[in-house]
């Protein structure tokens, strides 16, 4: 008999991922195991009055970067700042990472020194030590892998699966910049390899390529509301667009949101830039990723206690019941079903 071959692309990541959970252990064999697959982190309880959290994330080339337009110092920053974007989306203080990574001979020394600067820099500016690692030759491509380990107060932890109805929904900075940014380079890789004379047309674009090519995790706004004595319900980080973080918001608390576009953050180079392309700028926003801001839910109460002192952070909308399903209000009032992969009209 023929064995049945399912194609990845079939059930894609999440499904694949909600596929293999099927071959977990059937149980824990720990009882300082707090918390396994679903959310940004593991956490784990070591005694005391904090938990342990821990990340991994894998970079790969031609994948999540190309060599063609990243500059390895920028991409060692990143490796780090993903990793530790998602320590920061359990409300939580980054301290320790691992660094992996396989390298075929077409890398020189000096290259990957210039990799490891990136990562030091990215050290130094979150205080956080780097343990440990491996390294390995592989015959193509370059490979990153990044563990990172964290801390919270038990009584600070946010997970995904917090969010109540009546919730205010959040976003700390801007949306969209980075996969403008991804955009712009890929553009002029195009017209480099079409016509190696020409140069790139980026000035103008800092913004957006800064948020591509060198993004921050966002420990300075978990610190901010923290020293103002209020924490989400539920967060994540946005690293694949701000659709599908609604999404496991919802999936997770068992609710709906109601989300209006005339609220999203969208910086005004990123905008005009976007439009001058016929790149709509909501698409940027909602489908793009790679932004490592935070989607995060408060109280009204909370929310009314930090709205006027933390200008980096916008309402967009508010947590409904689930029945309503996650729901966008376009600027022409069309009301739409927010999907991960563009939105469907009703
Ligand atoms: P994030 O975007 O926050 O990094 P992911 O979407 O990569 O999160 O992963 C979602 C959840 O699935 C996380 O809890 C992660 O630990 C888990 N996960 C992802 N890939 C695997 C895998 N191959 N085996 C076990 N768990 C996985
Ligand atoms: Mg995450």
């Amino acid at each position: 008999m023929q064995q049945k071959r399912t194609e990845l692309s079939e059930l894609g990541e999440f499904g694949l991922i909600n596929r293999l959970k099927t071959y977990l252990p059937a149980q824990n064999y720990h009882a300082n195991t707090i918390t396994g697959i679903g959310d940004d982190c593991a956490v784990l309880d070591n005694g005391g009055d904090e938990y342990t959290l821990i990340t991994t994330d894998i970079l790969a080339e031609n994948i999540h970067f190309d060599l063609a337009y990243t500059p390895l110092v920028h991409l060692g920053y990143k490796a780090v700042i993903v990793n530790l974007s998602d320590i920061v989306a359990m409300n939580g203080t980054p301290q320790q990472i691992t660094v992996s990574v396989a390298l075929s001979n077409r890398f020189s020394v000096e290259a990957i020194e210039e990799f490891y600067k990136g990562i030091k820099i990215a050290c130094e500016n979150y205080k956080v030590d780097l343990v440990g690692g491996d390294t390995t030759s592989s015959k193509s491509g370059f490979f990153i892998s990044i563990t990172a380990i964290g801390k919270v107060k038990k009584d600070k932890i946010v997970y995904r699966n917090g969010a109540k109805i009546g919730d205010i929904v959040c976003v700390t900075g801007d949306l969209g910049g980075a996969f403008l940014g991804l955009k712009l380079l890929s553009w002029e890789k195009e017209v480099f390899l079409a016509n190696p004379e020409m140069q790139p047309e980026l000035t103008g674009k800092e913004y957006p390529l800064q948020r591509q090519l060198r993004p921050e995790a966002r420990l300075d706004m978990v610190l901010e509301w923290g020293n103002l004595g209020v924490k989400p319900t539920a967060m994540l980080d946005i690293s694949d667009g701000l659709a599908s973080e609604i999404l496991h918001i919802c999936e997770q608390s068992q609710v709906g949101a109601f989300i209006l576009e005339e609220n999203l953050p969208i910086d005004t180079e990123v905008f005009n830039t976007a439009v001058e392309h016929n790149l709509p700028p909501i698409t940027c926003a909602m489908n793009g990723g790679e932004d490592y801001e935070l989607l995060c839910t408060f109280s009204p109460q909370d929310f009314d206690k930090i709205r006027k002192k933390m200008p980096d952070l916008t309402a967009i909308g508010v947590i409904k019941e689930k029945e309503l399903g996650a729901i966008l209000q376009t600027n022409s009032k069309e009301q739409v079903k927010i999907t991960a992969q563009g939105w469907k009209h009703f």
